[in-house]
């Protein structure tokens, strides 16, 4: 993706995420230091792990990527995320047992550091795009990811 979406898109990406559940979605925190375990879980062929790792990675794209006049936001607070700078990956998804999409939010720093937090950053900032999601706490453990 080359530019950071806009407020509507994101909008459209998060329904068409949350119609596959009636609004009820699941959020994963994937910090920087969460993503080596993330990718050998993904090499393992542990199914979490491979769900997360697209759109974990192109999440990390949109920063990177972002035009410095246009940098990357996150989604909780008018705060801009640029390359280099701290921030987590929070994703979205249907909270059905074969979800078909996901989306990647930034939550920067100051927003949240730990997987609640930046859960609870990112479910604050979804609710301002799609006020009819409802978050479900994640089923399975922590440990894969932490
Ligand atoms: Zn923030």
């Amino acid at each position: 993706m080359s530019h950071f979406p806009s407020k509507a898109e994101l909008q459209i990406g998060v329904e068409a995420v949350a119609t596959e559940s009636g609004g009820l979605l699941v959020l994963d925190a994937v910090r920087a230091k969460d993503v080596p375990h993330l990718l050998t879980d993904a090499l393992f062929g542990d199914p979490e792990a491979l769900a997360l790792v697209g759109p974990v990675t192109q999440t990390m794209a949109r920063v990177a990527n972002a035009p410095k006049h246009k940098p990357a936001l996150c989604v909780s607070c008018p705060r801009a995320v640029r390359p280099g700078g701290r921030f987590a990956v929070a994703i979205a998804r249907a909270a059905i047992d074969s979800p078909t999409k996901a989306l990647g939010f930034i939550v920067c720093d100051r927003c949240g550091r730990t997987p609640g937090a930046i859960r609870a950053a990112a479910a604050h900032g979804i609710k301002g795009i799609f006020p009819e999601s409802r978050m479900v706490e994640p089923t399975h453990t922590e440990a894969g990811h932490a």
